[in-house]
């Protein structure tokens, strides 16, 4: 069993960004990223404290408006159009959930498409599915990167994704089409899960649920990818794969935690960069 090791390959990922930052700057041109938080969610201090530390390292600039949980839906909608219209903001990212006041789908319409580094706009989920140039959604395009980077063969291959969200289940299938796999997707009403799971040569995880895929579901030698993060009892970290019992039969596999989680930001900050014209 090969152990595919998201935070090396997320590490190589950020060095390559502080190199393009540093060329950027020699052609006198800086790279911002322009983060969002609205109130104050404990888990969400915490992704974005990890993203202003990706920024230092990579030498990204990153403005930061933490507002209070009582913004209006017009003053975020106000600052967004601001950093919209600012040349030096290459990127805009506001970090969701967003307070039950604030309608996020009109928030995320908001943000001009050349500057949506998380690719959740429509207009760019549909760049993404026909194939034309522009950002890529972090998550599924960090397991493309995970896989290619551990020599893991993707045309021809059959792929099975569990989960069906708009972040990752949706965006994976397309992205491992574009790679010329075979692709199913399954969701929570799949008939026969377990059958599904064991004809994939790739099976990546996104379920939201503990531990929930056993060696069972698991053909020999397959590659599994699991994006489930999970807190246990004691701090722990877990995913949506029962690690220690999938190991044994995986070919490759991602652990949890420094598997998918650490590509994520890394892949932020490749599209911060890529954002600059
Ligand atoms: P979600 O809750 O939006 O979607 C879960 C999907 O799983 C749904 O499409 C649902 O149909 C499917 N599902 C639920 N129960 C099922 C079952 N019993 N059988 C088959 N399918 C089932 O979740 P999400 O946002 O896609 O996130 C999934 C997991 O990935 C979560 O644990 C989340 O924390 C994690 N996540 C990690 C990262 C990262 O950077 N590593 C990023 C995003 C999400």
């Amino acid at each position: 069993m090969k152990l595919i090791d998201g935070k090396m390959i997320s590490g190589m990922i950020k060095d390559e960004v502080k190199e393009q930052v540093e060329k950027l700057k020699q052609q006198g041109k800086e790279v911002t990223l322009a983060v969002i938080l609205v109130g104050n969610d404990p888990a969400s201090s915490v992704y974005v404290g990890n993203k202003k530390k990706a920024c230092e390292y990579t030498g990204i600039r990153s403005e930061s408006y933490e507002l209070p949980e009582d913004t209006t839906q017009e003053k975020l909608l106000a600052l967004v159009e601001e950093l919209n219209g600012r040349d030096d903001v290459n990127g805009i990212l506001v970090q969701l959930p967003l307070p039950a006041h604030i309608d996020e789908k009109t928030v995320i319409d908001t943000i001009s498409p050349d500057k949506d580094v998380d690719c959740f706009h429509p207009q760019s989920v549909g760049r993404m599915c026909i194939g034309e140039k522009g950002f890529l959604p972090c998550t599924p395009a960090g397991i493309i990167e995970l896989l290619k980077r551990s020599d893991v063969e993707i045309t021809g291959k059959h792929c099975v994704i569990i989960g069906r969200s708009n972040i990752v289940g949706k965006p994976m299938a397309m992205l491992m089409l574009r790679e010329n796999a075979t692709v199913t997707i399954c969701h929570s009403k799949t008939k026969d899960l377990k059958e599904v799971c064991k004809s994939a040569d790739i099976l990546i995880v996104a379920i939201g649920k503990p531990k929930m895929i056993d060696s069972s579901y698991v053909k020999e030698g397959a590659v599994v990818i699991d994006v489930g993060i999970h807190r246990l009892e004691g701090k722990k970290l877990c995913g949506d794969v029962d690690f220690e019992d999938v190991k044994e039969v995986a070919g490759a596999i991602t652990p949890v935690p420094g598997g998918v989680g650490p590509m994520t930001i890394a892949m932020l900050m490749k599209n911060c960069v890529s954002g600059v014209r």
